[in-house]
């Protein structure tokens, strides 16, 4: 019989907790983008692919889940950015990240006023997590348009498409470096003197870090900078230039590349600590737009904005949708209805209007997609 002491200290851990400080005590410090990817898609224990992470009883919300308004007027955005391609015959609507899949069956209900677009449509949804899939599977069966699911946006096959991708950029891991005075430092994970999982920074500095920041920046030491792979990016760029497509991009972050820390972990609707409970909160960082944008430009593909999602909803039209949901809702759903318009276009506090970004990228020849007229 084992005597309680003599119980493996991993058991005092939840198992992907227990994952990473094994990791960390038989390779060192873990780097902060390694955590990341740890923590949200992990095989078998990370966030995306073991939990249902929406809606009141989830973790958060995103603008899809908050009125079917937002995915409407995307799926009408999309049905007009077709014409302007010249109704290309198939189309392949592509959504990165679809999470519960409500954002596309608004749209798909939308372009019901656009049966053409509808009938030449095929949908791919890139997800990583099996548990979002079978949902997506379940929610979307029946609505007379072929579906397909890949891992990988590599994988969606080429041809005329138009990409679609809600808070899911955020959601690719970030690295982050800090300055010192030797240099730029890793930032890494580390299991401190008490036990606890902590940041800090690798011992040696990244040779020629300076050479990748934007030009003009000037951090100070002490601050952090934050930076994703690209090929995500590069990736919807090619796509958009050899398929004379489009994309839009709808996510929270900011317009130009600066220095500052935006990792962040929410569960249950509360900002929690993101080094506590790894794999059983959301970890997020904001979107750098000016990298995103060079990357896809450097493969042909044409940035428009990014402008402020709020804005670019009301050149949607959100506002008369609004009034015309109101006209047909029962009383008791009028106030919804404000509220939910409220919370996807105004600023401050909760509400997404500023705070989210919308950037649009076209094939050149396209010129400027809807709402990002000048
Ligand atoms: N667009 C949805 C969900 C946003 S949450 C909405 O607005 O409600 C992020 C989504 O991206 C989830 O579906 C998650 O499983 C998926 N995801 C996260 N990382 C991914 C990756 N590396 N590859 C593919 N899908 C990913």
């Amino acid at each position: 019989m084992i005597a309680t002491h003599d119980r493996p200290m991993t058991d005092l851990f939840p198992p992907l907790e227990t994952e990473i400080r094994r990791r960390i005590t038989i390779a060192g410090p873990m780097p902060v983008m390694h955590y990341m990817t740890l923590c949200l898609t992990h095989p078998t224990l990370g966030y995306y692919v073991t939990n249902d992470p929406f809606g009141a009883t989830g973790d958060f919300t995103t603008a899809p889940e908050i009125s079917q308004m937002f995915g409407e007027l995307i799926g009408l955005w999309a049905g007009s950015v077709w014409r302007q391609m010249g109704s290309p015959q198939p189309i392949l609507l592509v959504e990165l990240g679809p999470g519960r899949g409500s954002m596309m069956q608004d749209a798909l209900r939308a372009a019901h006023v656009m049966p053409e677009f509808r009938a030449a449509l095929s949908v791919h949804f890139v997800e990583v997590s099996p548990l979002l899939e079978k949902r997506q599977r379940e929610f979307l069966g029946g609505l007379g348009v072929p579906f397909t699911w890949h891992t990988s946006i590599d994988d969606v096959p080429d041809g005329p498409a138009i990409i679609l991708a809600n808070e899911f950029f955020d959601s690719l891991p970030v690295h982050q470096a800090v300055m010192c005075a030797d240099g730029w430092h890793e930032r890494v994970i580390k299991i401190d003197e008490n036990d606890k999982l902590r940041f800090s920074i690798a011992r040696d500095p990244i040779p020629l870090f300076e050479q990748l920041l934007p030009r003009g920046m000037r951090p100070q030491i002490g601050e952090i900078f934050e930076w994703r792979a690209d090929q995500t990016a590069l990736e919807l760029g090619r796509r958009v230039k050899r398929a004379e497509g489009a994309a839009l991009v709808i996510d929270y972050g900011h317009a130009k590349s600066a220095p500052g820390e935006t990792l962040q972990a929410v569960g249950k609707h509360q900002y929690v600590d993101p080094l506590v409970s790894p794999g059983l909160v959301d970890l997020t960082a904001h979107v750098d737009f000016q990298a995103l944008a060079e990357a896809a430009e450097s493969m042909g593909a044409r940035a428009y904005g990014p402008i402020d999602q709020g804005e670019f909803l009301r050149r949607l039209g959100i506002e008369p949708r609004a009034i015309a949901l109101k006209n047909t809702a029962p009383p008791s759903k009028v106030m919804e209805i404000d509220r939910a318009l409220a919370r996807l276009t105004g600023s401050g506090g909760r509400n997404m209007g500023q705070l989210f970004k919308a950037i649009g990228f076209g094939h050149p020849k396209l010129g400027p997609l809807p709402g990002f007229e000048p």
